[in-house]
């Protein structure tokens, strides 16, 4: 995941390990930068051909019915594929 995502996404799980809190905390904290405009959430989906992750959706209703992997070029439908829900930082995160 996290060199699928590199260093300008990252995932609550991700925050919590970077900053040693508790992930419920991560997602408060996420949640307050996303509110601040530091990070953009989006639903990145898993690739279950190639395990690839992309952020790819900003809603829920952005989601297609088929999603196209942009790494191995398979469509899949969008109930058998995984989302993760990660933050893209727009700026420099505040100490
Ligand atoms: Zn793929």
């Amino acid at each position: 995941m996290r060199r699928m995502m590199g260093q300008r996404f990252f995932s609550a799980p991700q925050l919590a390990e970077e900053v040693g809190i508790e992930t419920h905390q991560a997602e408060i904290v996420a949640e307050t930068l996303t509110r601040e405009g530091f990070v953009q959430p989006w639903f990145a989906p898993q690739c279950p051909n190639c395990e690839g992750i992309w952020a790819a959706f900003i809603g829920e209703d952005d989601i297609p019915r088929d999603v196209h992997c942009p790494f191995c070029g398979e469509a899949t439908p969008d109930d058998l594929v995984e989302f993760y829900l990660v933050y893209e930082r727009l700026k420099e995160l505040p100490d």
